[in-house]
């Protein structure tokens, strides 16, 4: 059977097929495209209705609103590596994701809305609180990323909804230190074995205000503690060495790989024990590691 496939001419047009039929959204189709492939030259076959949504000019675009940078969900990989308003992890991570032809078709909502465990965009994005928009018909809705991927290849998105936009907050206080890692079998075009965003920043007195720390495919979904973090709060940065053996066994107890387990743990602390030990050093000053 051949499914519809529609093409929205604008955002409103799209948000009514999607109420009356729930035509999934193709963005970049990097994921959808091959999940669906039928072999070499042939047209994938969808066994729901599809929306081709890449073009809607609505959902285009990065600006700041107040103390948040937004980016609209049809933004590509590339377009976010290339942006400096973009927060340095979240443009790493882009700039990590697949190879350079993907990133030219690669969109941040599909990113997110596909909720892989090993998916890069999260993990900087959920270590800096950001926010998702849920558009639809009938109204609005805005949710933490973290509650909004609820699982592997799950999220809270409801049928007739499009995710329009992501809002990162940018902290009040620059980081002091920021870090962004990917663990992949090679350079471009590897998925995630592990990775890892941390931030920290401290006061003019070296005292821990700030500290946080995301990891990806170490779990059903990005893995963060905020009652973790919070044990370095309010921690001179010569003391940080003795906390960092309880921060450790901590971050071990909230991960759950399904796969090479001792090697997602061990590299976790490593990468963990590297950062913390790097930006508590008395000579390092302001630095992107
Ligand atoms: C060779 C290869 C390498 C890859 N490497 C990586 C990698 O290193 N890291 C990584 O994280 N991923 C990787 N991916 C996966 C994929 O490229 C990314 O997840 C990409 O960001 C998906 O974006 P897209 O626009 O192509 O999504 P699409 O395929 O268009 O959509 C993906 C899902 O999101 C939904 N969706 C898309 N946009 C919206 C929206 N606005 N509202 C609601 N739902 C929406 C779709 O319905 C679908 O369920 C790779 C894929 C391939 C083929």
């Amino acid at each position: 059977m051949v499914e519809s496939c529609y093409i929205p001419k604008d955002l409103k047009e799209a948000l009514r097929i999607r109420k009356e039929t729930q035509a999934r959204p193709l963005a970049g189709g990097t994921d959808l495209m091959v999940v669906h492939r039928r072999g070499t030259g042939v047209v994938p076959s969808f066994p729901w209705p599809v929306m081709i949504v890449s073009r809607l000019p609505q959902l285009q675009g990065i600006f700041t609103d107040g103390n948040e940078i937004v980016i609209r969900s049809l933004v590509t990989c590339s377009e976010i590596e290339k942006n400096d308003d973009v927060p340095y992890q979240v443009r790493k991570a882009a700039s990590l994701l697949g190879a350079h032809s993907l990133r030219n078709l690669a969109t941040i909502g599909g990113n997110i809305c596909n909720a892989s465990p090993k998916g890069d965009l999260p993990v900087p994005l959920i270590m800096m609180d950001a926010k998702v928009v849920l558009l639809s018909a009938t109204g609005k809705r805005i949710l933490p990323l973290d509650e909004f991927i609820t699982g592997p290849k799950k999220t809270a998105l409801h049928s007739d909804e499009i995710l329009t936009e992501i809002r990162i907050p940018v902290p009040t206080v620059p980081y002091s230190h920021i870090w962004y890692r990917k663990i992949g079998t090679r350079k471009a075009n590897a998925i995630s074995k592990l990775s890892m965003s941390a931030a920290i920043t401290f006061s003019q007195e070296r005292i821990v205000t700030d500290f946080r720390s995301a990891n990806g495919a170490s779990g059903p979904k990005v893995a963060r503690s905020r009652e973790v973090e919070q044990i370095l709060i309010g921690t001179h940065a010569r003391e940080i060495a003795n906390k960092i053996p309880e921060i450790l066994s901590a971050y071990d107890a909230i991960l759950s790989p399904h796969a090479m387990p001792e090697y997602r743990r061990s590299s976790t602390r490593r990468m963990l024990h590297y950062f913390l030990t790097k930006a508590a050093s008395e000579d390092c000053e302001r630095i992107i590691i």
